[in-house]
């Protein structure tokens, strides 16, 4: 595994945060994307190890981050097999009492398909991890299930805009209505806003005019390792 670092940045393209995302190296199929390895990962159940490993790779960064002088918040892709886990809330609190990392400075983005089941446990979960400091994104906003009620009764701070939709900006008005939306939606619910899937100066264009407070993709930053990361900050 490789984790990595892509840079979100704000409107003045100004670093604001970063999200963990993981490289693979295959010894022969070379760099294998999450998209492939995760579903396996997901229906194995090794998803689960992974996914704790993850989390405490991202509480060392922080640390790191921190010792650097990088007061950023860095997001951590949860999966839904971890959020169910019973133990869940205490492996959290065990590995920020191990790496000593700043639980305000950890977003953990969960993907809204997944929130719909269980809902009671899942907002007493997130709940008592919101009281650790820790702060919650809904990663693909807009492509799931999810009630506007839960929004309300959820201890959230952000909704990620899907890259699904960006990769349609500017032209196509299917992508704008939802972005405009989910825009609209993340104002009257006092969150925070992150697009994904940045690519094109139009694409960034149209969002910052629209009011989108934060970016992520290629066009500002590709997923790097840390030490790259802290190199290319200068
Ligand atoms: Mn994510």
């Amino acid at each position: 595994g490789l984790e990595c670092l892509q840079t979100q940045v704000d409107a003045g393209g100004r670093p604001c945060g970063a999200e963990l995302l993981l490289r693979w190296l295959h010894p022969v199929r070379g760099s294998v994307s999450p998209a492939q390895f995760i579903p396996l990962a997901e229906s194995t159940g090794l998803i689960l190890e992974l996914g704790h490993w993850v989390l405490a790779q991202g509480c060392r960064m922080l640390v790191t981050l921190a010792q650097a002088g990088h007061d950023l918040p860095l997001s951590i892709n949860i999966s839904p097999r971890q959020l169910r886990e019973a133990d869940f809330v205490e492996q959290v609190r065990r590995v920020l009492a191990e790496t000593g990392a700043p639980a305000d400075r950890l977003v953990f983005e969960v993907t809204e398909g997944h929130l719909v089941e269980n809902v009671e446990t899942m907002l007493a979960r997130m709940r008592e991890l919101s009281a650790l400091g820790i702060r919650f994104s809904i990663d693909d906003f807009g492509t799931g299930y999810s009630s506007l009620a839960y929004l309300n009764r959820m201890p959230l701070y952000e909704l990620k805009i899907d890259r699904s939709f960006v990769q349609g900006l500017p032209d196509d008005l299917h992508a704008r209505g939802i972005v405009e939306t989910v825009l609209s939606i993340a104002r009257n619910f006092s969150l925070h806003v992150v697009a994904e899937g940045v690519e094109t100066q139009a694409q960034a264009d149209y969002l910052r005019h629209s009011g989108c407070p934060s970016l992520q993709g290629y066009l500002y930053a590709r997923p790097v390792p840390l030490p790259d990361w802290l190199a290319q900050q200068g």
